[in-house]
């Protein structure tokens, strides 16, 4: 379909895909927007919640447009609720029981906090951190100050949770049912290296292989402890459910809309239903367009997929693509970026080439295909990469031993910072019988990008 100027497409949800996709439409067509929230009035950065917390920002310095932006664009916001779609009459039900209709419908719920049904997990004090009213109770579970915590789920939004908890000095104990935090998608060294920082820097009471059983109430039917799946009994005045996320999409479950773990869609991001599509955190491709994983609850992925459909919706019909796998985050100080695909063990023909600094929190880990020698991807710590260069290499199939050579032209810290290419490659070489000679920084190569 394209939009032409009487037509109305409706985007429920304001998130980083729902904002991107009414901008992108815009610039295109004259079309009747609207955008839908229950969360907030206006769109925020979820990525930035934790400094609010940490008095860092507040709500309006995590808003990247001035509130006049929509109506100057065009862009109508409508903050209420939708209860119900009836997709045959193309028409919303809200909250406040009134109605609209759209031509188009772009479904970006985004996700809610995962929850396995343990006992007392609804008691007031536990609760998950998605939402800006996430934030908000927090705020209210915590304004009278805590003895101790517990957060249960070693991932990054359980590590963003105890940083923000700690910085108000409130103990926090972190429950991790696998033998290494963030076990199952960090290689089992670089796990230990953020155990460390998080736990002797950090002073959080870090327990592995250890599984909640159930959260108990005290006299005023708050959460007053939790126990273990071993027995151990923990006293805590807030508990935080951050064992991952999954899409939002509980109140599209009983229509006709095909859904999996999220709403199904095809690489135009099409769902079952004609003139209905889905973007963001909510989306689940049937086959994904580029071989990535089918569900992907990234800020960047959402952004592309937003602009993607944009540009189908206004006539130019495109198919998301969006090249090799890439993320960055940050636990406590360390911050972590990766490049292409590295899994916690090496899959079958992987080898792995791994260093890390004798005293400081600076870690990388190579893959790279043992037979043929293809790198395939890089966990980094401490030591910030130029990911145009790693996309570049990936996509040009390039060898470990041309990554290690250049890796000068990779990194993206100062030239004040220490560099350690020369340990790097020293490393590798005595490890693999190799005489590999780090090249010297390059310009010229770093943004001549077809120059070899
Ligand atoms: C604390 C935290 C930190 C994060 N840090 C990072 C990071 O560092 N890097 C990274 O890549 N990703 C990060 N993420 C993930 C990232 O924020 C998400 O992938 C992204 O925000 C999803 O965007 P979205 O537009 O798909 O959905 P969302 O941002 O979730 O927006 C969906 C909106 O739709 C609204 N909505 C849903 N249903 C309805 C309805 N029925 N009626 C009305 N409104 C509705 C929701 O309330 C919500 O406002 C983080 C997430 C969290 C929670």
């Amino acid at each position: 379909m394209s939009a032409g100027s009487n037509d109305h497409i409706v985007i429920i949800g304001n998130g980083i895909s729902g904002v991107t996709l009414a901008r992108f439409v815009r610039k295109n067509s004259d079309c009747k927007i609207t955008i839908i929230s229950s969360e907030t009035e206006y769109f925020f950065s979820r990525t930035a919640l934790m400094y609010i917390y940490m008095g860092h920002m507040r709500l309006k310095d995590t808003q990247p447009y001035e509130n006049d932006f929509w109506e100057k664009n065009k862009i109508d916001l409508k903050f209420d609720h939708v209860t119900d779609i009836n997709f045959e009459n193309k028409q919303l039900n809200f909250e406040t029981s009134s109605s609209m209709k759209y031509d188009s419908l772009v479904l970006a719920v985004g996700s809610k906090p995962n929850k396995f049904g343990w006992p007392g997990q609804d008691l007031p004090g536990v609760q998950g951190l998605y939402s800006y009213k996430d934030l908000e109770l927090l705020e209210e579970n915590t304004k009278n100050g805590i003895n101790r915590s517990v957060i249960i789920g070693g991932g990054l939004i359980g590590i963003e949770l105890a940083e923000m908890l700690h910085t108000r000095n409130y103990p926090v104990t972190f429950l991790v049912r696998e033998g290494a935090f963030w076990g199952g998608v960090l290689p089992e060294p670089q796990a230990k290296m953020i155990e460390r920082h998080m736990t002797t820097d950090y002073h959080i009471d870090l327990q592995l292989n250890t599984e909640l059983a159930e959260i108990h109430a005290g006299s005023n039917g708050r959460v007053s402890k939790i126990t273990t799946k071993s027995g151990e009994k923990i006293d805590c005045q807030l508990v935080g459910l951050t064992a991952g996320v999954s899409p939002n999409i509980d109140f599209l479950k009983n229509t006709s809309l095909k859904t999996d773990k999220g709403i199904l869609v095809n690489e135009y991001l099409e769902t079952s239903i004609k003139d209905v599509y889905a973007i963001g955190d909510c989306a689940e491709f049937k086959e994904h367009p580029t071989g990535r994983r089918n569900l992907e609850q990234v800020w960047y992925t959402g952004k592309m997929m937003g602009e993607t459909l944009a540009y189908t919706l206004t006539g130019a019909k495109t198919a998301y693509k969006p090249g090799n796998w890439f993320n960055s985050a940050k636990f406590f100080d360390i911050e972590y970026q990766t490049y292409g695909w590295v899994f916690a063990k090496p899959q079958e023909n992987e080898s792995v080439f791994y260093w890390e600094h004798p005293t400081k929190y600076l870690s990388l880990y190579f893959v790279f295909n043992t037979k043929t020698h293809e790198f395939k991807g890089i966990n980094t710590f401490g030591i910030r990469l130029r990911h145009e260069l790693f996309d570049r290499w990936l996509t040009d199939k390039m060898s470990i031993e041309y990554v290690l050579e250049h890796l000068k032209d990779a990194n993206f810290d100062p030239e004040l910072y220490s560099q350690y290419e020369k340990q790097i490659v020293q490393q590798f070489n005595s490890e693999n019988n190799t005489s590999i000679k780090p090249k010297k920084k390059s310009w010229k190569r770093i943004f001549n990008l077809s120059q070899k």
